[in-house]
């Protein structure tokens, strides 16, 4: 087998890829580069890679690259995608690691492209005949938007495996559970009229007023019947986070919209959330004329819920002296789940330099990362569990 190429060069040539993922059409750059770029470096590596277009976005990618082979399998998975970065905000390029104070500075490097090259660094050490069961490496479009990445392999029902390991940034520590988020608006279209008189008009505004008791008072609900304790903020959230009615003082307001966030806990599905949400605001104004229409703000991330009796679990636990937490941001790993794969977030970096200037991953991280990734391997490829031959 070939060498890998030197990490810290690997790290170098992620960054200076630019990969950034935006809703907004002007700043999104696609993640193809990045896909072909760690395809090239697996293949002349023995791997075998396969690159899986993202439907009518063609600048965009997933990779599964496999090595060994056999049932089951452990999955090594990072996105590609990086978030746009705050021109003018940055004191380093953005798109140029540099090295300082034992820090690797550049977009990418806690959140979380640097974390591939970990992974492929890790595997290097291996010849893919001691393997049991395959290395999965996966590499995927979009995280930071709309996940179409995730979603295309749940379509595709890929990659297939027992357990996996997402690269984000989590300090060295396991994660096994995160919220779920889901963002609706609800736009109430009344009619307009002049203020001196009310029936001239049906005020969307007023009716909005109903619906934000409804909203609270669901809330509350929701807070009392659902906790979990592994959470700092141990039940659902639900906030309120825009408004807008209406134009002048002098005018019934004809329209009004509001736009929320809920966070619901694991065990929570989004889709009975949402119908719950359309009955409750329908009910409150069955009588108010009013024209009500909903839209899904984005497509909404499930919560993650890997069981804590989870063998990645217990190992991870193990191996880095934590017990698996509770984050608070959303990731793929439920997206794996559904496909029947454990998986568990573990990575070198820190949340708190993800989407900022600045972002850093403190060099401190990078072999101690690597080592758990290599334990992990013969764990789970070389001497996989129920497996004693
Ligand atoms: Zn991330």
């Amino acid at each position: 087998m070939q060498k890998s190429p030197d990490l810290l060069d690997m790290i170098k040539a992620l960054i200076s890829t630019p990969s950034v993922s935006s809703v907004n059409p002007a700043l999104d750059q696609g993640n193809r580069a990045v896909i072909d770029l760690l395809a090239n470096w697996l293949s002349t590596l023995g791997w075998q890679t396969e690159i899986l277009p993202i439907e009518n976005q063609p600048n965009k990618a997933n990779l599964i690259a496999t090595l060994g082979s056999g049932p089951g399998g452990l999955v090594f998975s990072g996105h590609t995608d990086t978030v746009p970065w705050d021109e003018g905000r940055w004191n380093h390029d953005p798109f140029r690691l540099s090295r300082q104070d034992g820090r690797l500075y550049g977009l990418g490097t806690a959140d979380m492209k640097a974390f591939l090259g970990l992974a492929i660094e890790a595997a290097s050490d291996f010849s893919p005949a001691q393997f049991k069961e395959p290395l999965i490496l996966v590499a995927t479009a979009d995280e930071e938007t709309s996940m179409s990445g995730a979603r295309a392999l749940v379509a595709a029902g890929r990659p297939q495996a027992r357990y996996a390991i997402i690269g984000e940034p989590t300090g060295l520590q396991p994660v096994r559970m995160h919220k779920g988020i889901l963002m609706e608006s609800i736009h109430l279209r009344g009619r307009s009229g002049h203020s001196s008189d009310p029936g001239l008009g049906n005020s969307a505004l007023e009716g909005m007023q109903k619906v934000l008791n409804t909203l609270t008072d669901w809330r509350k609900e929701l807070q009392t019947g659902n906790i979990n304790n592994l959470f700092r903020i141990p039940v659902p959230t639900l906030n309120l986070g825009h408004i807008h009615g209406g134009d002048n003082p002098n005018r019934i307001c004809g329209d009004c919209e509001l736009h929320l966030d809920l966070r619901p806990l694991p065990g929570m599905e989004l889709t009975d959330l949402r119908e719950i949400l359309h009955d409750r605001v329908r009910k409150t104004l069955e009588d108010s004329g009013l024209e009500i229409s909903f839209k899904a703000l984005a497509t909404g991330t499930p919560a993650m819920d890997t069981p804590a009796s989870s063998e990645i679990v217990k190992f991870t636990e193990a191996l880095t002296g934590y017990s698996a937490a509770a984050v608070a941001f959303g990731t793929e790993a439920p997206y794996f789940n559904q496909m029947g794969i454990d998986t568990v977030v573990l990575g070198p970096g820190d949340i708190d330099q993800a989407h900022q200037p600045d972002e850093y991953l403190d060099e401190a991280r990078i072999q101690p990362m690597i080592k758990l990734l290599r334990e992990l391997i013969m764990r789970f490829c070389i001497n996989p569990p129920g497996r004693t031959d």
